[in-house]
C-alpha cells in the first residue's frame, strides 16, 4: 500500500510577510491532515525562514532546483544538493516543465541531478509530462518515455524506490485546465506499467503524484485513481486552507 504524497511547489512567490503569514496558517491547520506526506517547496531563499517558522514536523520541506554540480566550487548562483540537505531539505523538484520550457533543461541535465541529488540522500520529485501539441500529434507515450527512460539509464530501475514522479501535463500547469480523472489516471497507469517491465516491485511502490491546476474541488477525484498517489500543487499551494483540504483528500 503506497502512502499518498502531497508537495506544494511555491515557484517564486511570496515575501517574508506573506510567507510567515502562509506558514502559520499551516501550523494551524496541519493537524487536520492525516496519513499523508506532505512537502513544502519554497523559493531557495526563503527555505531556512520556513523551517524556522514551520512549528510541525510533519511538513517536509523541499527545494525546486538545484545545481548539476555534485560539489561545491566556482558555480555562481548555484546551490548543492548537499547545501540543501544541509539546511534540512528531504525533497528537490527536478525536472519542472518551467524549467525544462524556460531554462532549457535537458532529459539529461535532469537525470544528472537526479544521480546528484540521490547521492545526497535528497529525494528527487522527479516531472515528467507532455505539451498540449505532444498529447494531440500523439506522441505522448513517447515523450514521457524518453524523459524517463533519461534517468533510468543514469541511476538505474532500483532507485526508484527513491524517486518520486510526479506527471504534470504541461497544458494543466498553472491554466485552470486540469486532465481529467481518467486521462491522468491513463498515463499514470501507463508510467508504471512501463516500470513494471523492468522491476514489478519498484513500479508498485513507486509514488507517482498528478500535476497541473489540482484544486480542493478536483483533488477527491484525481487522487481516488488507482494509481494517482498524491499531487505536485502549484498555485493552490500558496493558499493554507486550499493546501490543506488538498492534502486531506490525499488520505
Ligand atoms: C506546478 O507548478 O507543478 C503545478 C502543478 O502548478 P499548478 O497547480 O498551479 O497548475
Amino acid at each position: 500500500m503506497r502512502k499518498a504524497f502531497v508537495a506544494g511547489n511555491w515557484k517564486m512567490h511570496g515575501s517574508k510577510a506573506s510567507i510567515m503569514t502562509l506558514v502559520s496558517d499551516l501550523n494551524s491547520q496541519i493537524a487536520q491532515v492525516g496519513d499523508v506526506d506532505v512537502a513544502i517547496c519554497p523559493p531557495a531563499i526563503y527555505i531556512d525562514f520556513v523551517t524556522r517558522a514551520l512549528a510541525s514536523d510533519k511538513i517536509a520541506i523541499g527545494a525546486q532546483n538545484m545545481a548539476v554540480e555534485p560539489e561545491q566550487g566556482a558555480f555562481t548562483g548555484e546551490q548543492s544538493a548537499a547545501m540543501l540537505k544541509d539546511f534540512g531539505c528531504n525533497y528537490v523538484v527536478l525536472g519542472h516543465s518551467e524549467r525544462r520550457a524556460i531554462y532549457g533543461e535537458t532529459d539529461t541535465e535532469v537525470a544528472s541531478k537526479v544521480a546528484v541529488a540521490l547521492a545526497s540522500n535528497v529525494t528527487p520529485i522527479l516531472c515528467v509530462g507532455e505539451t498540449l501539441e505532444e498529447r494531440e500529434g500523439g506522441v505522448m507515450e513517447q515523450v514521457i518515455t524518453t524523459q524517463l527512460d533519461a534517468v533510468i539509464s543514469k541511476v538505474g530501475i532500483d532507485a526508484f524506490t527513491k524517486i518520486v514522479i510526479a506527471y504534470e501535463p504541461v497544458w494543466a500547469i498553472g491554466t485552470g485546465k486540469t486532465a481529467s480523472p481518467a486521462q491522468a489516471q491513463e498515463v499514470h497507469a501507463f508510467i508504471r506499467t512501463k516500470l513494471a517491465g523492468l522491476n514489478a516491485d519498484v513500479a508498485e511502490k513507486v509514488i507517482i503524484q498528478y500535476g497541473g491546476s489540482v484544486k480542493p474541488d478536483n483533488a477527491v477525484e484525481l487522487f481516488g485513481q488507482p494509481d494517482i498517489d498524491g499531487g505536485l500543487i502549484g498555485g493552490a499551494s500558496l493558499n493554507a486552507e486550499d493546501f490543506i483540504a488538498i492534502c486531506k483528500a490525499a488520505g
